[in-house]
């Protein structure tokens, strides 16, 4: 029989609705799966005896009934394969090697310094090759590679500008590709760090978000409606450098009075470089927390601006968006305990009324690898996607 293209995607969809209601619903009848898709027994065996076949959804002892012989149950193999994701920071590598519904099996840490692009990227590859080698046996093996990098990335993969590594215009995504043979996707840190507070982290019960990442420079990501908005080219999000002081300090990026230059972790840094409070002129993250938990007054009042510069941003972004949530994440969130009350009390002061209603700010959970698991999570569902295409 000639099966027309229409024919084709129709069944495209109903296979992915079936797969979606077992990865959601586990462990489902196919009565069950029937009943809530509102495709007919027929279909559903049909495409539930295809998924059995590719492994990707499994049969488990019967279930409970309601009357008559306990149904076979069916449940989302979620080892039919293993994705990678790798957070890839200004001076660490954390990669992940999750299961197809992102529980993570390995973690590996990795931090370096100051190197040429060469070298980190063979950090990167040394990191994927410790995964690769930790993944359990299963019928795909490593479907696919995420990386989460701290700068602009185009659609291809090739990060344009990411100057706190010193990039500009690699093509990250060929070279690793060229190097596993696997499939790659490489997302820009914040987008990253959205889809992972989405799926995993605190935003799991919002679908209108934007994930606020501060580290040396800002960067957002935007959920709308569940999905990740990045953008015509991709390169939504780039929140570091909205002015908020048209006469302000002068920005790499060309302008002058970029919100970056007052509220990250840079900004921090440079100014308790010049209160001295480092001993070498360089003085970490990590030093200045533990002075503030000294209680430290000069560190403490330096928080407090940060953290006032910190809300003037997120209120222009509350204004344009006017999301349910917004996540501050990244090395900043670390701050929180000292940061928080003068986030909280400035966006309550600025923000207008009507964009106060329902908003929530969160702080995310600095113990969850969010950005690999989001990345990674991309991997995983571009693997499902192209099992879902009709051969
Ligand atoms: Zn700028």
């Amino acid at each position: 029989m000639h099966v027309t293209w229409n024919q084709q995607l129709v069944k495209k969809e109903n296979k992915s609705l079936v797969l979606n209601l077992i990865i959601n619903h586990s462990p489902i009848s196919r009565a069950d799966i029937a009943q809530q898709s509102g495709l007919n027994k027929g279909t559903v065996s049909s495409l539930v005896s295809e998924l059995l076949e590719e492994q990707l959804i499994y049969e488990s002892g019967p279930g409970e009934s309601s009357g008559g012989r306990r149904p076979v149950m069916l449940l989302f193999n979620q080892g039919a394969g293993y994705s990678i994701g790798l957070d890839l920071g200004v001076n660490y590598i954390l990669g992940v090697l999750t299961d197809l519904q992102g529980n993570v099996v390995f973690s590996k840490n990795e931090k370096y310094k100051n190197t040429t692009y060469e070298e980190t990227l063979n950090h990167v590859k040394k990191v994927i090759s410790f995964l690769i080698n930790a993944a359990p046996p299963s019928p795909y093996g490593i479907v696919g590679i995420g990386i989460g990098a701290p700068g602009i990335v185009n659609k291809e993969g090739d990060v344009l500008l990411a100057p706190n590594l010193g990039w500009k215009n690699v093509s990250l995504k060929a070279e690793i590709e060229e190097a596993f043979h696997l499939p790659v996707i490489i997302e820009n840190e914040a987008n990253a760090g959205a889809y992972g507070e989405k799926k995993f982290g605190i935003g799991q019960q919002f679908d209108n978000l934007i994930y606020v990442s501060v580290g040396i420079g800002i960067g957002a990501g935007i959920i709308i409606n569940g999905e990740l908005y990045s953008g015509f080219n991709g390169h939504s999000g780039e929140v570091g450098h909205m002015t908020i002081d048209k006469n302000g300090m002068q920005c790499r990026c060309g302008n002058k009075g970029c919100w970056e230059l007052y509220a990250s972790e840079q900004s921090l840094l440079s100014k308790a470089n010049e209160l001295k409070l480092g001993n070498k002129g360089d003085i970490s993250l990590g030093e200045i927390l533990s002075l503030a938990e000294k209680e430290e007054q000069s560190v403490l009042v330096l928080l407090e601006e940060i953290g006032r510069n910190l809300a003037y941003g997120i209120i222009n972004i509350i204004h344009s968006f006017n999301p349910q949530q917004i996540i501050i994440g990244n090395r900043l969130a670390a701050a929180k305990k000292w940061i928080e009350p003068q986030v909280q009390d400035t966006i309550q002061k600025f923000t207008l009324p009507f964009h106060q209603t329902d908003i929530n700010v969160n702080f995310s959970d600095l113990s969850l690898p969010i950005s690999a698991l989001g990345v990674s999570a991309f991997s995983s569902e571009n693997f499902l996607k192209s099992k879902l295409q009709v051969q």
